[in-house]
C-alpha cells in the first residue's frame, strides 16, 4: 500500500476489543429449551480472524428457517442446520495457530493468499 502512496506515519487514533475466540467447537451453544442463540452469542465468530458478520446472518438465518415450521421441534431443526457452520469454525481453528504466529502470518499475508485483487480499484 506504501508503494501506491498511502502514508501511515502519522497514527491518530488506535482501538481494540476484547474478543472471546471459540477455541473448540464445544464452545458454541445454539441454546437450550426456547431460547436460542445467533451470533456471537451462540460463539459464532472466526477463531482465526476474528470476523462475525457472516456467522451472523447465517446463524440468523438458519434460526429463522428453523422457526418457519412453527416452534414444535424448532431448537432441534436450528441446531442441525448450525452443523455446517461449527464445521467451518473448526477448519478455521486448524488455520488459526498460523495466523497467530507472526512469522507464518507474515509469509502468508505476502504469499498473496485469499486475497483479492485492489490494484484496479486504486486507479
Ligand atoms: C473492532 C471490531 C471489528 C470487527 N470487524 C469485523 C469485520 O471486519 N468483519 C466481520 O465479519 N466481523 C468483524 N467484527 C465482528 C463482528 O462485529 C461481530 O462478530 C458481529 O457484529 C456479531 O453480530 P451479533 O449480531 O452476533 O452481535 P452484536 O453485533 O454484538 O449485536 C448484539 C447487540 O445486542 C445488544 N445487547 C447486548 N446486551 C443486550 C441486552 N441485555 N438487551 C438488549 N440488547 C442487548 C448490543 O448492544 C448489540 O447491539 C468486528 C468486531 C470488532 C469488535
Amino acid at each position: 500500500m506504501k508503494n501506491k502512496g498511502f502514508n501511515f506515519d502519522s497514527k491518530v487514533k488506535r482501538e481494540g476489543a476484547f474478543i472471546y475466540r471459540p477455541k473448540s467447537i464445544r464452545q458454541l451453544f445454539t441454546g437450550k429449551g426456547n431460547i436460542a442463540f445467533i451470533g456471537e452469542a451462540a460463539g459464532a465468530i472466526s477463531p482465526s480472524s476474528a470476523e462475525g458478520f457472516s456467522y451472523a446472518l447465517k446463524s440468523a438465518l438458519y434460526l429463522s428457517e428453523s422457526l418457519n415450521n412453527g416452534l414444535d421441534g424448532f431448537m432441534n431443526r436450528y441446531k442441525r442446520k448450525m452443523r455446517k457452520l461449527k464445521f467451518n469454525i473448526l477448519l478455521k481453528n486448524l488455520k488459526s495457530p498460523g495466523m497467530y504466529n507472526p512469522t507464518i502470518r507474515k509469509m502468508v499475508m505476502k504469499s498473496g493468499l485469499e486475497s483479492m485483487e485492489v490494484e484496479k480499484y486504486l486507479k
